[in-house]
């Protein structure tokens, strides 16, 4: 599953070459690891090792398989790209949650069941918000408020923060226009 996640999802797949972009080129073998996982956990990064783990007892479907390598890569995307002080500053933690959850697809489905259900407009960024905060309680010790305040702080520069799809993919055909659009950002800075 994980080794089709990676050659045909158009949402990993950009992932991997912006990382290779920025130096940090993903070797499957080195950088993932398949375990069993406590409790209903689907996975992880870990920010020591830069190695994202699966939880092969939990992920048991293609297109969960496919949101949580994505959920993940950003967050290896970002711990490439910035200085992310994951374990000291909440706030660095917050705003890579905000865009793992924005830009994942992790609000996707949701969305498609809230429009269903209630027609709500600003659910997207509901939904980023709850999972970017359930994100951080499940990885820290720290309080329900803690969590809030700092996905709040850093909530509007984080949610327009775009990189490196440059839209908020709603659907793999959004995603597959992203990953065409960086391919050619990057036909064009090479000619530069
Ligand atoms: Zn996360």
């Amino acid at each position: 599953m994980l080794r089709l996640t990676l050659e045909t999802n158009p949402y990993a797949r950009l992932l991997l070459e912006a990382l290779k972009q920025s130096g940090c080129t993903v070797f499957n073998d080195r950088h993932f690891s398949c375990e069993n996982c406590d409790g209903c956990v689907s996975g992880g990064f870990d920010a020591a090792t830069s190695q994202i783990v699966l939880c092969q007892n939990n992920i048991r479907q293609q297109s969960h398989m496919n949101r949580v390598v994505t959920h993940e890569l950003i967050h290896a995307f970002d711990h490439c790209r910035a200085h992310v002080d994951w374990f000291k500053n909440v706030k660095h933690l917050a705003c890579s949650e905000i865009r793992a959850a924005n830009l994942s697809g992790d609000c996707t489905l949701m969305n498609e069941i809230a429009r269903f259900k209630f027609g709500l407009k600003g659910h997207h960024q509901t939904c980023v918000r709850d999972r970017a905060i359930r994100s951080i309680l499940a990885v820290r010790k720290v309080s329900k408020e803690t969590a809030e305040k700092a996905v709040d702080e850093v909530f509007d520069a984080c949610f327009n923060d775009l990189e490196p799809f440059g839209r908020i993919p709603h659907s793999k055909a959004d995603a597959k226009r992203a990953y065409k659009d960086f391919q050619n950002r990057d036909r064009y800075t090479a000619n530069l």
